[in-house]
């Protein structure tokens, strides 16, 4: 931990102790990044938005039955959370083929995937983040078969949720990656929700409203993601 109480820089988030045990404080920074950090950028506003969105999806899955590590918002960017700890996985949901799935399996772009699919990454920069089973995380110690279960079952949950949601705002949640950690025996929500961690497609335009628009240098970042804020700030 560093004298001023960081504890963890992620590529778009700080991490720091508070003076509260167990009490996190996360800051949303406005950087932007892609391909593992190769394309960066500053976009003024764009933690905020997240945040923002963060925030609401925490209560409202929190509400709806999933644990999560969400307490309040300190500031527009700032975000008080318990402190978990992380079990090193990115999980991913998928409705819609789209992304690294359409590089690595014979899905076309677009293609419906009807039920959901869950794959899971490492969540290791030195090992490259690479595609884990289930095998694997129970080998690795990193989840009980049933926590492992109940991850699933979770995430399933989550997507359900998440899903009509937007889809009562003419969305398609087109696939999202989410991380759980442990507070004493409880598996929850970690880390965030936002237009850096999901796909959505507006249903009409087909446009995204996501981190894509970046990847893909395909528009106009922030006014992009202020559309999910919109939508967000409507519902409240
Ligand atoms: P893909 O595997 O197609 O690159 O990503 C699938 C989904 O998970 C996308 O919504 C993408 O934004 C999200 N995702 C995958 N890896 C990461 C990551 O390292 N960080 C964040 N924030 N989202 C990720």
């Amino acid at each position: 931990m560093d004298d001023d109480g960081l504890v963890y820089e992620g590529k778009a988030k700080s991490v720091f102790r508070t003076n509260v045990a167990g009490e996190l404080r996360v800051v949303f920074r406005d950087d932007i990044t892609a391909f593992n950090g190769v394309k960066k950028d500053t976009l003024a506003g764009k933690g905020e938005y997240n945040a923002r969105v963060s925030a609401f999806f925490f209560e409202y899955l929190e509400k709806n039955g999933i644990p999560t590590h969400f307490i309040r918002m300190e500031d527009e960017r700032t975000m008080i959370v318990r402190e978990l700890t992380m079990i090193p996985l990115e999980v991913i949901a998928r409705n819609v083929a789209a992304g690294s799935i359409v590089k690595k399996f014979p899905f076309t772009e677009g293609q419906r995937i009807e039920p959901p699919v869950i794959v899971t990454d490492y969540k290791s920069d030195e090992h490259g983040d690479p595609s884990i089973n289930d095998d694997l995380i129970v080998a690795l110690g990193f989840l009980s078969a049933d926590g492992l279960q109940e991850v699933r079952e979770m995430t399933l949950k989550i997507n359900t949720l998440l899903k009509d949601f937007f889809a009562k705002a003419g969305i398609d949640l087109v696939d999202f990656k989410i991380e759980f950690g442990r507070s004493g025996d409880t598996i929850c929500l970690g880390d965030e929700i936002s237009m850096d961690s999901m796909r959505l497609w507006d249903q009409k335009t087909g446009e995204s409203l996501d981190k894509d628009v970046y990847r893909q240098g395909k528009g106009d970042v922030l006014s992009a993601y202020r559309k999910v804020v919109d939508i967000i700030l409507q519902t409240n």
